[in-house]
């Protein structure tokens, strides 16, 4: 006898879904991947949390965030601050457990806001001042020529 799993579709034997006296709905490979990936889990690795945040706030891998820090040799793209200069306000909550939280992203993903294509890695004013002038440089050269006046 074989049952299908609800979320891998593979027909399990019915012991995989038996714990006890009671049914399960997720196969026991399943539920191991599940207990593997869980919040706690997920936690205690930093890398893994980077990657969640990087995807979460920019849509981006750590693999392209890092190639294009080293493409800016870690700068910002337009008042070239180097990264290392640039303090981030919360660290995040201390973890119960002790483990270190992932390190912030100090330099801000740049979108193009129609296509959201990446522009550049920012440090947070100068993001800041181009949202101001809504990333419009039309306005950031008149903003320009005012204070040149
Ligand atoms: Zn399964
Ligand atoms: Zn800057």
């Amino acid at each position: 006898m074989v049952k299908m799993c609800l979320r891998c579709y593979q027909e399990r034997p019915l012991d995989s879904f038996r714990k006890g006296d009671r049914e399960l709905v997720s196969c026991a490979p399943c539920r191991e991947y599940a207990r593997g990936n869980s919040y706690k889990n997920r936690r205690a690795q930093p890398s893994k949390v980077r990657a969640d945040n990087l995807w979460a706030l920019y849509r981006i891998r750590p693999e392209e965030y890092d190639a294009l820090r080293e493409a800016q040799a870690y700068r910002c793209a337009i008042c070239g601050i180097h990264e290392s200069e640039i303090t981030v306000g919360s660290r995040g909550r201390p973890r119960l457990d002790g483990t270190p939280n992932a390190e912030p992203f100090r330099l801000v993903v740049d979108h193009y806001h129609a296509s959201k294509r990446v522009r550049g890695l920012l440090c947070g004013p100068c993001n800041a001042g181009l949202g101001g002038f809504r990333d419009d440089p039309a306005l950031l050269t008149a903003a320009a020529r005012y204070l040149l006046n």
